[in-house]
C-alpha cells in the first residue's frame, strides 16, 4: 500500500475518494454526474448547505456570528480579497478620514513563504507605505541559520511595532507555514493581537484548519484553501465575522468606489456580493465542495465520546507529529529538524539529512517501500512530511519505522 505524504493537493480519505467516484458518474441514482448538475439546482444547494453547516459546527462557529464562503481562487485569491475588502471596512468606518485622503494601514506577521507573498500582494495593491511589516521572522536568526526562516521572537519583541486598532485597517498572520514548518503555537499570536478590541485579526489557515480547535470569535476572517485537511483543489472557505460583512454591506450590493485612494474591490472578491449570493454569485465548483462535505461528515463521525470532532482530531495529529519528531530528535546525528522546537509544525514536518547529497538516498529507499511525496518544496529542498488530517496513524507509523532503519543504516 502507498501512504501519500505530499503538501498540497494532499491525501483524502480513501472513502471520500470512493464515494466522490461514484458520484462522478452517476450522483446518488440520479442518472447524472454532479459535475453535469446545475450549480443552482436544488441538490447544490443543499450540498453548499451540509458543507457549510458542518464546517461551522466543527469549528464550533454560529451562524449568527461568522458567516461561511466558498470562493474559488485558492488561499492567493484571499491575499489580495483581503486587502480590498478591508480597506474599504476601514473607508465605511472612519469615512471622516477617508474624506481626508486616508487609507489606514495594514500590518503582517511574516514567517514564512506564504504570509510573505500575502505582504508582499498588500504593498503591491496599496503601496509600500501602507503595509506595517510588524515582524520578518527571516532576520531572526536561529541555530546559526542566517536569512531563513525558522523561529519566531516572544510576543515582546515585535508588539510595540504594532499601530493602534483604529489605525490599522486589519493585521495578518498565516498560521501554518507550508514550506518552511512553522506554526504559530496554539493560542498565538491571537493572545497578543486581540489586547486591542479594534484590530481586525486575519488568518490564513490554509495547511492547518481543522487540525487543533482555535476560538473563531477572535478573528475577523480567516480563510483556508480545501486542498490539504478539507477535500480537493478548487475552493476555498472563507470565514467571516458578521459584523465585517455588515458593514461591507453597507457600501451597497456591489463594490463601492469610496475614494480615489481606497481600492476598488473586484466583484468576485466582494464579500458582500459573494455572501448574498450564497456563495453562487458565479459558476462554483460543486464537485469540489461535495468532496469536501464528505470530509467534513466523516471528520463529524468522531463527534461521540466526551470530545468534540476537532478535539479528537487535535489529539491525532498532535500524537502522528509526536512520533515523527521524537524519532528525528532521538538520531540527531543524521537528521536536522529545520524550525526550532518552540514553532515546529504539526502539519509539515521539515528537516534535512546532516551527510550531504543523501537526501537523494532517503527519498528512493521511501518510495520503493510506498512512502510517497516527501520531497520538500522547491525553494528550501530538503525533506517534507506532511501529516494532515487523511495521513493515517498507520503511514505515520510506516514512515516512523523506515526513519528509525534508515538512521541506523539498514
Ligand atoms: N497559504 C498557505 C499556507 C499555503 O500552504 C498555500 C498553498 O500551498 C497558499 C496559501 C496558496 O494557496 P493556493 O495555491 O490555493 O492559492
Amino acid at each position: 500500500a502507498v501512504a501519500y505524504f505530499g503538501a498540497g493537493p494532499s491525501a483524502l480519505p480513501t472513502s471520500v475518494l470512493e464515494t466522490a467516484a461514484a458520484s462522478l458518474v452517476n450522483h446518488n441514482g440520479s442518472g447524472l454526474s454532479l459535475v453535469e448538475q446545475s450549480h443552482r439546482s436544488a441538490l447544490s444547494g443543499q450540498i453548499l448547505q451540509n458543507a457549510r453547516d458542518s464546517f461551522s459546527k466543527i469549528i464550533n462557529a454560529s451562524a449568527d456570528t461568522h458567516t461561511v464562503l466558498f470562493m474559488a481562487g485558492g488561499g492567493t485569491l484571499q491575499f489580495s480579497a483581503v486587502v480590498y475588502n478591508l480597506f474599504t471596512a476601514w473607508a465605511l468606518k472612519h469615512p471622516e478620514l477617508a474624506e481626508k485622503g486616508q487609507r489606514g494601514t495594514c500590518e503582517y506577521l511574516v514567517t514564512g513563504g506564504w504570509s510573505s507573498k500575502a505582504a508582499e500582494e498588500a504593498k503591491r495593491l496599496v503601496g509600500e507605505e501602507n503595509v506595517n511589516v510588524v515582524l520578518d521572522t527571516k532576520n531572526f536568526h536561529h541555530a546559526g541559520e542566517a536569512k531563513k526562516f525558522g523561529n519566531i521572537p516572544e510576543a515582546g519583541q515585535w508588539k510595540n511595532n504594532l499601530k493602534a486598532g483604529k489605525d490599522s485597517a486589519f493585521v495578518y498572520f498565516c498560521d501554518n507555514e507550508t514550506v518552511d514548518g512553522v506554526e504559530w503555537p496554539k493560542g498565538t499570536p491571537v493572545d497578543t493581537l486581540g489586547e486591542d478590541p479594534d484590530r481586525i485579526i486575519v488568518a490564513d489557515m490554509s495547511s492547518n484548519i481543522l487540525s487543533r480547535t482555535f476560538d473563531a470569535s477572535k478573528f475577523g476572517v480567516v480563510f483556508a484553501g480545501a486542498q490539504k485537511n478539507v477535500g480537493s483543489t478548487g475552493v476555498t472557505i472563507v470565514l467571516l465575522r458578521n459584523d465585517i460583512l455588515k458593514l461591507l454591506a453597507s457600501g451597497g450590493s456591489l463594490p463601492p468606489k469610496l475614494t480615489p485612494q481606497i481600492p476598488v474591490t473586484p466583484v468576485m472578491m466582494h464579500y458582500p456580493t459573494i455572501s448574498k449570493a450564497g456563495s453562487l454569485y458565479n459558476t462554483l465548483p460543486i464537485f469540489d465542495v461535495y468532496i469536501a462535505s464528505l470530509t467534513l461528515a466523516k471528520l463529524l463521525q468522531r463527534d461521540e465520546s466526551g470530545k468534540t470532532a476537532l478535539q479528537q482530531q487535535e489529539d491525532e495529529s498532535n500524537a502522528k507529529a509526536s512520533l515523527l519528531y521524537g524519532v528525528l530528535d532521538k538520531y540527531e546525528n543524521i537528521y536536522h529538524v529545520v524550525p526550532a522546537k518552540s514553532v515546529r509544525s504539526r502539519m509539515n514536518i521539515c528537516f534535512r539529512i546532516k551527510e550531504p547529497g543523501d537526501e537523494a538516498k532517503f527519498l528512493k529507499g521511501g518510495e520503493e517501500i510506498g512512502l510517497l511525496g516527501l520531497k520538500g518544496h522547491r525553494s528550501v529542498g530538503g525533506i517534507r512530511i506532511s501529516n494532515y488530517n487523511a495521513v493515517g496513524v498507520d503511514s505515520v507509523k510506516k514512515l516512523a519505522v523506515y526513519l528509525e532503519e534508515y538512521a541506523k543504516g539498514i
